[in-house]
């Protein structure tokens, strides 16, 4: 498994990560067996967020007895609870709920009404005292990083997590180049459309089989291979099925040629940049 940076000076993490939005939502012991088997394949880096229910507490069941310092552990505080104490006391409630001492990394979950520099004290506030190991954002757009690091300084912001599949490529305008300049690692979210993957029958779904043939990997692979091309894009696909968290993290194995990524290019376009970020 390749793995990146969480920002400049952050910790490796492991290039696909596993998701746990409704992993709480179907069978528990299924859940656990799918999380435990991604880690097992190497994909340590693991995302979840106060807003997913009990997700917390079922990653909780599936990392016990393993040891901490090998897993990457992502929360997110909603942006209704990112005041200066709310951040505070809901990263403590995540600690709980996940049964651990740190997070690796905390993020607000998108821009609410709070200034930054009430969530950015807050975060500094719980690096210091050793409760989170770096602090990032989710669905950031790059008027917004600008905003952020004006507050927070160079070097604060440890990764963005965005939207980003096959058919939404809307952060190659100009969030993964604002991410590259500054250091910031960008997480795609929902890197398989979340229930809307490319059918096999569709021009698209066409070249990702031909691709995925030429390669003995699946078109769930080459789609992670393709997302995850630039140096500073890491995935997050959520399993809640042990087989498909396998496949997902033998991606983190899989480089495409120049070849290969402007077919996908071509069957999936960037399209225009839109007026704002896309986000589910
Ligand atoms: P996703 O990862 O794009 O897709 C999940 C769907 O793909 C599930 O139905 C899953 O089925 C299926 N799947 C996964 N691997 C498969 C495989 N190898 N073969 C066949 N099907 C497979 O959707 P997502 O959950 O929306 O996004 C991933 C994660 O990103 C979330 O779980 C969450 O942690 C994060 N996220 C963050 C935000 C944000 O605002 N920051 C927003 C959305 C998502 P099974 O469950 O049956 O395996």
């Amino acid at each position: 498994m390749k793995q990146k940076k969480f920002g400049n000076d952050g910790a490796d993490v492991s290039v696909i990560g596993q998701g746990t939005w409704y992993l709480d939502r179907g069978d528990r012991t299924a859940a656990i067996a799918a999380l435990r088997r991604g880690i097992e394949a190497g994909m340590t880096h693991i995302d979840t967020a106060e807003m997913y229910g009990e997700a917390e507490p079922v990653i909780a069941d599936a990392i016990a007895g393993l040891p901490r310092e090998n897993l990457v552990l992502v929360s997110k505080v909603l942006p209704s609870n990112a005041s200066r104490r709310g951040t505070v006391t809901a990263c403590e409630r995540s600690l709980k709920r996940l049964k651990t001492d740190h997070l690796d990394c905390y993020l607000l979950h998108w821009r609410g009404s709070y200034p930054f520099e009430e969530t950015v004290a807050a975060f500094d506030q719980l690096v210091t005292s050793g409760k989170i190991r770096s602090w990032g954002v989710s669905n950031f757009d790059a008027d917004d990083l600008d905003e952020l690091r004006d507050v927070a300084g160079d070097g604060k912001i440890a990764c963005n997590q965005v939207l980003y599949h096959l058919q939404e490529r809307a952060i190659e305008h100009a969030v993964i180049p604002w991410c590259e300049q500054h250091g910031v690692a960008v997480v795609a979210y929902s890197p398989f459309g979340h229930n809307d993957f490319p059918s096999a029958r569709s021009k698209g779904g066409e070249v990702l089989q031909a691709i995925a043939r030429a390669h003995n990997a699946t078109p769930r692979q080459v789609a992670l291979a393709f997302l995850t091309r630039a140096l500073s894009v890491l995935a997050i696909p959520k399993a809640s099925n042990a087989e498909h968290a396998a496949e997902n993290a033998a991606a983190g194995d899989l480089t495409l040629d120049a070849a290969e990524i402007a077919a996908l290019d071509k069957a999936f376009p960037r399209g225009p940049k839109p007026r704002s970020l896309p986000m589910l």
